[in-house]
């Protein structure tokens, strides 16, 4: 049952895309490779079924099985988070955030995120993005060393008393002072949203601290660290009423999240869950509920500390100096190239990465002044500490050489002999 057979024209890009993901080196620090069980849940007849609302709750019949599943992903998601309640519904971590925000607030209404130029989501008050255009959006920076300046929040949230403190970001090294932005937005009776989107296969092993119990709500992708297919998961606290119906006047909204967030969700937000994507990421939590992930995020970590350190060897400037997690930042002008520049090389070298602003950048986001790479990929492929160096080695000589295509196409053919050492999908074809 090949698709080349019926379709050869899309075949043909699906083939090149596989290629494209054997050969090169993968280091987009939000990207993954999911496991054919993944794949294979992704893939099944369960696109086929309608079945707005939640279990043993739905709009529609024949809806027995789509329950089962369901059911085993929440589960799943709440033992491996440790927290009382998981919608594992949201399209995706956008739509996850859009939902955290209308359970809580109302149009006009502050909220406050990092900004994005510093590290932070559209979704956290970006001025383009909704969160801009429907509430009123305050944003922090980090400091000048790029680490978040948790006496500047402190301030602004005394200041403008936003009802949602966001924090989570997509090109942020380091952790998080989880009980420090619970007290600081608890003090003006806010509320507290952790998006782990990034982090959240490392805190689901418990490589790196929790924001369960400090967090009044957890946002996440499933697709990053975690390693499942696209999707969302909103966590939380407490006691599940019963989600479909709304507040009675009187109650205090901070005891029913899990019914304020399910109800934003659908019928909020939304309307027929993606069952084929709710059942991969049962298939991924249950992945990662195995001893063997737990030693995948370790190696994660691992990875990006020698591959910081190898950089920082070579002498290349990291914001931060170096990284707690599995991401970094370099500002690339200190070796004499631009963002784009960089990235256009290395993606010549078969090095994927992404353009990145760094803290307080005085270029545009089109051409910033950093790029930002990561370790989740390569580490499911298998690579270690020893491959981390030689890929410094690498990239350093990328920068050397970024305009000598000869250079570039022979590290080319080096990536592909190592990439070729560590196969995925060997039994793939379309
Ligand atoms: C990736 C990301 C998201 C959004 O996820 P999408 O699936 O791309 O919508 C939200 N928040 C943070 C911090 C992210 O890194």
């Amino acid at each position: 049952m090949l698709l080349q057979t019926t379709d050869p024209e899309l075949a043909k890009s699906l083939n090149s895309e596989l290629k494209r993901q054997q050969e090169g080196l993968e280091m987009i620090p939000s990207e993954n490779y999911v496991s054919k069980y993944v794949l294979e849940a992704l893939g099944s007849i369960l696109t086929n079924k309608y079945s707005e609302g939640f279990p043993d709750q739905r709009y529609y019949g024949g809806n027995q099985f789509i329950d089962e599943i369901e059911k085993l992903a929440k589960e799943r998601a709440k033992k491996l988070f440790g927290v009382d309640h998981a919608n594992i519904q949201p399209y995706s971590g956008s739509p996850a955030n859009q939902a955290a925000i209308f359970a809580l607030c109302n149009p006009g209404d502050t909220i406050m995120g990092m900004h994005l130029f510093y590290g932070g989501h559209l979704t956290h008050g970006w001025k383009v993005n909704f969160s801009a255009k429907y509430y009123r959006s305050i944003q922090y920076t980090t400091g000048s060393d790029g680490l978040l300046d948790y006496d500047q929040i402190e301030t602004l949230v005394k200041k403008e008393r936003p009802k949602v403190l966001f924090c989570g970001a997509t090109a942020y090294p380091r952790l998080y002072d989880y009980p420090r932005l619970a007290k600081i937005i608890h003090e003006v009776d806010g509320y507290f949203i952790a998006d782990i989107a990034h982090e959240s296969g490392l805190i689901a092993a418990g490589v790196i601290p929790s924001p369960v119990g400090y967090a009044d709500i957890i946002t996440t992708t499933t697709h990053k660290t975690l390693r499942g297919p696209r999707g969302g998961m909103i966590l939380c606290n407490g006691k599940p009423s019963h989600p479909l119906a709304p507040l009675k006047k009187g109650e205090n909204p901070r005891e029913h999240l899990p019914t304020l967030i399910d109800r934003a969700v659908f019928p909020g937000l939304q309307g027929g869950p993606h069952n084929h994507q709710t059942a991969a990421i049962a298939v991924t939590l249950g992945e990662a509920l195995q001893p063997s992930f737990k030693i995948y995020a370790e190696q994660i970590l691992k990875n990006a500390k020698s591959l910081a350190d190898a950089l920082i060897d070579k002498g290349f400037e990291l914001v931060t100096n170096g990284t707690d997690n599995h991401l970094m930042l370099i500002n690339t002008t200190k070796k004499g190239l631009t963002g784009k520049e960089a990235e256009l090389a290395l993606d010549k070298a078969g090095i994927t990465v992404n353009k990145n602003t760094i803290p307080f950048d005085e270029r545009s986001p089109y051409d910033p002044s950093g790029i930002r790479l990561g370790t989740p990929a390569l580490t499911t492929r298998g690579m270690k500490e020893k491959e981390m160096e030689q890929i410094a080695i690498w990239i350093s000589e990328v920068f050397d050489h970024s305009n000598d295509e000869k250079v570039l196409a022979h590290i080319r053919e080096q990536v592909k002999a190592t990439t070729d050492q560590f196969p995925i999908y060997k039994e793939i074809e379309y």
